[in-house]
């Protein structure tokens, strides 16, 4: 349940991001990138496809850095696999408690 509401939230905040983002910042002071998206040149590629790259670097590099920095446990595979097989050919460490 609490997915389908953050999912939900999500998805209003960001409408209203853009809905912000395409008034304010591409109408805005990046009208200069945007305005043949509204007055087509007949080009195949638009002064406005800038745009991919300014949003697409970004939200690349935070997905890359949330998946592989900030979330614990989430490369736990790397050093747990061996331990649920059996026969495994780790190194078996003692568990006893060290004499010295
Ligand atoms: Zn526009």
């Amino acid at each position: 349940m609490i997915f389908l509401i953050s999912m939900l939230l999500t998805f209003a905040v960001m409408e209203g991001v853009t809905w912000l983002t395409h008034k304010y910042v591409m109408h805005g002071f990046l009208w200069y990138l945007h305005e043949d998206h509204h007055q087509p040149t007949g080009h195949f590629f638009e002064k406005n496809d800038a745009f991919f790259l300014i949003f697409a670097i970004p939200s690349m590099a935070c997905i890359f850095y949330g998946t592989f920095n900030a979330m614990p446990g989430y490369r736990d595979w790397e050093t747990d696999r061996k331990s649920t097989r059996l026969n495994s050919s780790h190194l078996k460490l003692s568990r006893m408690p060290s004499s010295a």
